[in-house]
């Protein structure tokens, strides 16, 4: 049996963040939009109370069985849970939702590829205590899609690595370095020779010597989201900071372990895309029903105009980004990999954010462009989800892979 429908702990969840994004992010919306490197600080020490709770993920792993109902059933849909509350976040504000204190990227690279003791000692933080942020560091000066390539070195002297490179567009990196007691997981080699099989994620607790926020980026979206430039010079952390086992150094497993971050983070930065794309389609549907305009749901095709045809184009491009959505998160609550299905989320919700934006700005001509309304912040708030977490081409690259069979090295 086929069941789209989600629980009713979900749906409660739903309706009262939207009553949050509705009520408390879309007023400063565009404030927090022209105001870039500011922070709303008592909104987000507010929305850490809520969101701690609420935004978690599967580690992909299947559940031990024997846990009490209620525990279980939490367990088996928070990564769907999450998906729905991020659209809900990301309809208020995408740019704020990114904002929130919460273990992002670095903490699902820990729950990825972290041991059930790191996962406790960097993970619990997040469920207690002070607002704190979670960043991961990938990209370089010289290396994005491809992060086989990456240069930042760690080394080993003694009980400690040292780390020495240059991170760029590191999302919630200012936060999670210097401004909180957050912690940024850093990807590196710890032998070049090797290639991918060299390749480890370290977590650099904040303020940690050596690790400097060099520059905060301006951005064309997003903008209430800090995007940083990280320095590591000599930046020593303990030997038990790299993600996995560190005698497993020489062998691919963590590179593998490091890559299923983003069978986690896909579908949610997909669920994010959503959320933008719901704010353009909502606003266009209010204008046109405003001015009189009622789309002709069951009229044969030949007869819509092509304004109705557009809407309703929209409409379907973000139901089907939806459903891919919510299938990818599923799996992975489920313990079934999800690789392929998250990468065809990502790429579908990236496209259509893109596309469904534009078009409601075209629609609305004049006052979709005019900055009174939040049209086209929306539409620069859409490009990022066909960019971070494996660009457009770089997910319909994987799927081709996954469906073909082809490897890395024969198809890239
Ligand atoms: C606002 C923002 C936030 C970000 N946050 C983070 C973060 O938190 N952590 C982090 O590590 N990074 C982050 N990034 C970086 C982001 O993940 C990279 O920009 C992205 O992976 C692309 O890498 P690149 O910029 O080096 O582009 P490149 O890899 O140089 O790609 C340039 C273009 O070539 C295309 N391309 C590359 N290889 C192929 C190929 N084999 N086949 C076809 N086309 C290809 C790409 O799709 C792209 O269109 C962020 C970026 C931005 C803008």
């Amino acid at each position: 049996m086929i069941d789209f429908s989600l629980s009713p702990a979900i749906e409660k969840n739903r309706d009262m963040i939207h009553a949050v994004a509705d009520g408390t992010m879309r007023p400063i919306s565009r404030e927090y939009d022209e105001r870039e490197h500011e922070k709303p600080t008592e909104w987000l020490n507010m929305m850490w109370e809520a969101s701690k709770n609420l935004i978690s993920f599967g580690d992909g792993k299947k559940k031990a069985s024997g846990k009490a109902e209620a525990v279980e059933r939490h367990l088996s849909e928070r990564t769907v849970r999450s998906a729905v509350l991020i659209e809900e976040l990301s309809w208020g504000d995408v740019g704020l939702y990114l904002s929130i204190p919460h273990s992002a990227l670095g903490g699902a690279a820990v729950a990825a590829a972290g041991t059930p003791e790191q996962k406790e000692r960097f993970l619990s933080r997040f469920r207690d205590g002070e607002p704190k942020w979670g960043a991961m560091a990938i990209t370089e000066p010289g290396c994005g899609s491809d992060s086989a390539a990456l240069t930042t070195t760690a080394v080993q002297d003694g009980d400690q690595w040292v780390i020495n490179g240059t991170k760029i567009f590191c999302t919630s990196g200012l936060m999670a370095a210097e401004k909180s007691e957050g912690f940024v997981v850093v990807w590196a080699t710890v032998d070049k020779s090797a290639g991918r099989a060299g390749i480890k994620a370290f977590v650099v607790e904040h303020h940690t010597p050596g690790m400097t926020v060099a520059k905060v980026e301006d951005k064309m979206g997003i903008r209430a989201s800090d995007t940083a430039m990280l320095v590591f010079e000599d930046c020593r952390i303990p030997l038990d900071n790299v993600l996995g086992q560190a005698e497993v150094k020489q062998s691919t497993t963590g590179f593998k372990g490091v890559m299923a971050t983003f069978d986690a983070t896909r579908p949610l930065v997909a669920a994010s895309a959503l959320g933008v794309a719901r704010a353009a389609v909502d606003y266009v549907r209010e204008t046109f029903a405003a001015e009189g305009i009622t789309i002709r749901y069951v009229t044969p095709q030949t007869k819509l105009t092509t304004l109705e045809r557009d809407f309703m184009d929209m409409e379907a491009n973000l139901q089907a980004a939806r459903l891919l959505t919510w299938r990818a998160a599923w799996m992975l609550d489920q313990g079934i990999q999800n690789n392929l299905e998250a990468s065809m989320a990502k790429a579908k919700a990236g496209s259509m954010v893109t596309q469904v934006t534009q078009k409601a700005v075209e629609l609305l001509g004049p006052l979709g462009y005019s900055r009174k309304t939040l049209l086209e912040k929306w539409m620069r708030d859409a490009k990022i989800s066909d960019i971070y977490e494996g660009t457009q081409q770089i997910n319909l690259l994987i799927i081709a892979r996954r469906i073909l069979g082809y490897s890395s090295q024969e198809l890239n």
